[in-house]
């Protein structure tokens, strides 16, 4: 009752600060939500063909960066490019504090595996350093992976993977620099054992990080390891 009551009061509450500072879109600043139909309805699918392996897309038959450094998991996938709007709304949600992009942001996640699936038994975040977590409050890609799982109903296994040493930004280095860097940066557990992963995260920039969780992950026994980010760098 008592937890009826609280719930009550938080919602009248949300709905009060609502109408006090109502949800405006991060990217065109109209009033109604945190990204707006419009604008998310203009965000540029990364177009077919794509490659099985990285999902690039492809202009000639053989993908040129596979053939250069083959991607080693079963695959990875993205939304979009990231660029414009949904660049802004990514950047607005990991860091200027809006949790609440989350469930928008995870809407594309859904339709893309409506329109593409990938074969998965559970969600698997790619984590953050814990001492960076703290910083900004969440795991953007976690929270990503928790409302995914509110529409595709896999489990999310939030403590079989984690980031054991600090790394630096990927953006900041050569595609060498980010293999090693992320190297051994990430430990999982048996429980992974047999499981076809799905990895969650918000921006693939080469797919090294994507690559050092699965390495992780097939070292337990993972079955399949695939990867799917919001967006990825051209
Ligand atoms: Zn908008
Ligand atoms: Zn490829």
């Amino acid at each position: 009752m008592r937890a009826g009551l609280t719930q009550v009061a938080a919602t009248t509450f949300q709905t009060f600060l609502d109408l006090l500072f109502p949800p405006r879109c991060v990217v065109c600043r109209r009033v109604g939500e945190w990204f707006c139909a419009a604008c998310r309805n203009r965000i540029e699918k990364i177009p077919a063909p794509i490659c099985p392996r990285c999902g690039r897309p492809l202009t000639r038959a053989d993908c040129p960066y596979c053939a250069k450094s083959p991607l080693r998991m079963d695959g990875t996938r993205a939304v979009a490019f990231f660029e414009g709007g949904l660049r802004q709304a990514i950047h607005t949600f990991k860091y200027s504090h809006r949790p609440e992009l989350a469930a928008l942001l995870a809407e594309l996640l859904r339709d893309y595996l409506t329109a593409y699936p990938i074969p998965a038994d559970a969600l698997v975040a790619v984590p953050l350093h814990p001492e960076r977590e703290r910083a900004r409050g969440y795991n953007q890609s976690l929270l990503l992976a928790r409302a995914l799982s509110a529409h595709n109903h896999l489990p999310v296994w939030e403590d079989v993977l984690t980031r054991v040493r600090v790394t630096r930004p990927q953006v900041e280095l050569d595609a060498e620099e980010r293999h090693a860097n992320v190297r051994d940066a990430f430990a999982a557990t048996e429980r992974v054992a047999g499981a076809r992963v799905l990895l969650i995260d918000d921006v693939c920039t080469t797919g090294a990080t994507m690559e050092a969780c699965g390495a992780a992950l097939y070292a337990h026994g993972a079955q399949s390891v695939w990867g799917l980010a919001l967006a990825r760098s051209r």
